[in-house]
């Protein structure tokens, strides 16, 4: 039936290709944005626009930062620029930033080894990491990745790759709910996880 609204169908198939949003959503979300009046909806064209255009990912953590001002959290005088929390994404930076009892930093991988997806190390910002391993004072690395096979994998290869370093490698405390992301996890999972971290 859709078919035969070829302008309404262009806009269910766009909707379609947005990671996350779920299939059942999909009707509901066009019916929105073609209900809302015009001015609503360019609102939120331009407030799309306007957001990629003035975020960018730090340079040296990869966390999303406002192009005109600095990090967060790499130029926070008040975090622990010593200890450093890996996660997959962005998201799951939040969930730990939402248990507000986290004070160091962050290095977002960009995702996790998947080679059936055909994402490697080379895709993900491994190196970077290793890298401030080896240049900064940095002491303690929690690998805070996912408890999915992949996320595994993940920071086991970081571990191998920074063997030759001093820092410290810890991981999340075990009770996180195996082949969960940190993204859905309430607050205090989360902040349990992480205080009652354990050497890698
Ligand atoms: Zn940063």
């Amino acid at each position: 039936m859709i078919e035969k609204l070829p302008s309404l169908a262009h806009l269910i198939r766009s909707l379609q290709q947005v990671p996350y949003l779920a299939n059942k959503n999909v009707y509901r979300v066009a019916n929105y944005l073609l209900t809302v009046d015009d001015k609503r909806a360019q609102q939120l064209c331009d407030t799309i626009m306007h957001a990629r255009s003035k975020i960018v990912p730090c340079t040296v953590c990869f966390a999303w930062q406002e192009v005109s001002a600095d990090c967060l959290f790499c130029s926070s005088k008040k975090r622990n620029q010593s200890l450093i929390c890996a996660v997959e994404t962005w998201q799951d930076l939040i969930a730990i930033e939402k248990t507000g009892g986290y004070t160091g930093v962050y290095h977002v991988l960009g995702g996790a080894i998947c080679p059936l997806d055909g994402i490697g190390p080379e895709d993900l910002t491994i190196q970077r990491l290793v890298k401030r391993a080896e240049q900064e004072e940095v002491q303690e690395i929690i690998l805070a990745t996912n408890q999915t096979p992949e996320g595994e994998a993940t920071a086991a290869y970081i571990a191998k790759k920074a063997e030759h370093t001093n820092v410290k490698l810890s991981c999340l405390a075990r009770g996180v709910p195996v082949g969960s992301s940190l993204e859905y996890m309430d607050r205090l999972t989360v902040f349990k996880a992480l205080s009652e971290r354990r050497p890698f």
